[in-house]
């Protein structure tokens, strides 16, 4: 086989993976929102369709850098991805899992506050606010210029930093459990989590919902460290759940200034 055909089919398999894995994940955290919290996404199907299709085009803008790392991975021996745990010391596994989530959650902050300024916005990022308020399905609900720039981290940083298969594996985890989670409209973690010490430096939903609905502060991914350092931080939001049960409307963040 020709080496532009494998790293095609590599492709097409990445992308069949990122996108099996959103439909499976959101699917699952939107099945637990219809038992959690009946109604919350009533009047949402045309919002959630759109959300759907963003996604899915995501996918495939995700999975072709995966797909060529991955390929690299196992045909050349790219990147510095192990899967000899005994390669690296076995503190490294968690030290590595870190340094993946701080170094995506920096690169998130910073070109995520470069997506709020207006032409930028109005270009690519839009489409992720036109989620209002957004659902578990709007997890990858990202224009391709912005699927573009979330698409190259973990490629990038396996080059960077050396990881083992299954901490990588974690991290991917946790990545997409987030991404989805985060946006489902209501606060999966117990309060004394959310609320507690380790909520003052873990982003939830209750932390990323603020920033659907407005706008201009609460710009990070996994944790409050950039947000608190540079002062765009706002603490967390609240949702509207009783009256969006009995609108039979979702009310949480829809009245976030556009
Ligand atoms: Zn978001
Ligand atoms: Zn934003």
């Amino acid at each position: 086989m020709s080496a532009g055909l494998a790293i095609l089919l590599s492709a097409l398999a990445m992308t069949a993976i990122v996108g099996v894995r959103y439909l499976v994940t959101s699917g699952g955290f939107a099945w637990l929102t219809r038992l959690r919290h009946p109604g919350l996404y009533a009047g949402q199907d045309g919002q959630m369709k759109k959300e759907i299709g963003w996604s899915l085009a995501s996918a495939a803008i995700y999975g072709v850098p995966a797909g060529v790392v991955a390929w690299g991975w196992q045909q050349h021996g790219w990147t510095r991805i192990y899967t000899d745990v005994a390669a690296w010391p076995l503190w490294w596994l968690p030290v590595s899992v870190f340094l993946y989530l701080f170094a995506h959650d920096t690169w998130f902050y910073w070109t995520h506050r470069w997506m709020h300024r207006p032409r930028p916005f109005r270009i690519a990022h839009a489409v992720h606010h036109a989620s209002r308020p957004p659902t578990a399905w709007a997890a990858m609900s990202f224009h391709p210029v912005e699927a573009l720039t979330g698409a190259v981290v973990i490629p990038t940083l396996v080059f960077l930093i050396p990881i083992h298969a299954a901490a990588l594996g974690l991290v991917l985890a946790i990545m997409t459990v987030m991404g989805v989670t985060n946006h489902m409209g209501w606060e999966l973690f117990p309060r004394w989590i959310v609320d507690g010490r380790a909520g003052r430096w873990l982003i939830t939903a209750s932390h990323h919902q603020r920033h659907h609905r407005e706008y201009r502060c609460n710009y990070g991914l996994y944790f409050r460290f950039w947000d608190r350092l540079c002062g765009t931080d706002r603490g967390l939001g609240t949702f509207d759940h009783g009256a969006a049960a009995g609108r039979g409307v979702a009310r949480s963040g829809a009245s976030g200034a556009a």
